[in-house]
């Protein structure tokens, strides 16, 4: 897909129908979690939507956003990346390497100057820049000429988003999250470890299709997806209501899946979709693992 075409046109040249396009724009809605008639607007959005350019800059992380992305089921990755999206730098995903790839970065930039989407993941070490660093540029000069021109920026996971496992005390890089960083770019928190695959292809599917921020709540994170704490929709929750709480993982109260509040679960103050979206296509969420035949 060339960058000038909009989106309705290459799906079109594709032989795809004006009924796989109303799948393709139902799982769009979806994954923005709205309701089934906003459909149609997301499909007249899109047939004219632009192929927006993404840099993502991974900085002291450890892959599980990257690897979280992948295992994203609707749209798959694949379509995302290829066909909605212009992936223009990703050290994972991508194919160059070396200046080849940094070169890719500077072009992107330069190409697409205010209005490419840069995604981050990772924190940022400010106690000593030498820390953590990417072809010879410390992740905070990187982090702020990319940030210059950008649209607007997504913080991917914890440690982008608020400091995360890096910035825990006694935090020995300095570690902080791009918010701390940058004040003068928009800036969407999706927030987890790592952050639930949909929920990123979500927020990407978002911008694909209104150019505009979703609802942010006081940390910025998307209400869509961040609206609830898991506690409310626990399948467990029953059983807290009863007062009938595991002692220990291998209780017969665990065994009989009762609530694990007893055992530290910070459902009650957690606010995330994990409990209606799930992981591994639906297949469960953490609560659900510490419970046999759980397959996830
Ligand atoms: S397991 Fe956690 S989230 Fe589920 S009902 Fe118990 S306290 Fe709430």
């Amino acid at each position: 897909m060339r960058k000038d075409q909009n989106l309705g046109d290459y799906l079109r040249m594709q032989g795809v129908s004006r009924r796989g396009f109303l799948k393709f724009c139902s799982a769009t809605a979806s994954l923005m979690a709205l309701p089934p008639s906003a459909v149609a607007q997301v499909a007249e959005a899109l047939a004219t939507a632009r192929r927006p350019s993404v840099i993502w800059l991974s900085f002291q992380e450890c892959t599980g956003c990257t690897e979280s992305l992948t295992r994203s089921h609707a749209p798959t990755v694949e379509s995302l990346i290829f066909d909605a999206i212009s992936l223009d730098y990703h050290h994972t995903l991508q194919a160059a390497a070396g200046h080849g790839a940094e070169a890719a970065r500077e072009a992107a930039m330069e190409e697409n100057s205010g209005e490419y989407i840069l995604v981050v993941d990772g924190s940022i070490p400010i106690d000593n820049p030498a820390y953590s660093t990417i072809a010879g540029i410390s992740n905070l000069d990187m982090l702020k000429e990319a940030a210059e021109h950008c649209f607007a920026i997504v913080a991917v996971g914890t440690c982008a988003a608020f400091g995360g496992l890096p910035g825990a005390q006694p935090n020995p890089t300095g570690a902080v999250a791009v918010g701390d960083i940058i004040k003068d770019k928009p800036i969407i928190n999706v927030s987890g470890c790592p952050p639930i695959p949909v929920v990123i292809t979500g927020v990407l599917a978002h911008f694909l299709t209104f150019e505009t921020l979703p609802d942010l709540d006081h940390l910025g994170r998307p209400k869509a997806f961040f609206g609830q704490n898991i506690h409310d929709r626990c399948y467990r929750r029953p059983f807290y209501e009863r007062g009938q709480f595991a002692e220990s993982f291998d209780d017969e109260g665990a065994k009989l899946g009762w609530c694990l509040f007893k055992l530290g679960c910070k459902g009650p103050v957690t606010y995330n979709a994990c409990a209606t979206i799930k992981w591994n296509d639906g297949a469960g969420f953490p609560i659900e693992a510490t419970q046999a035949g759980y397959a996830g």
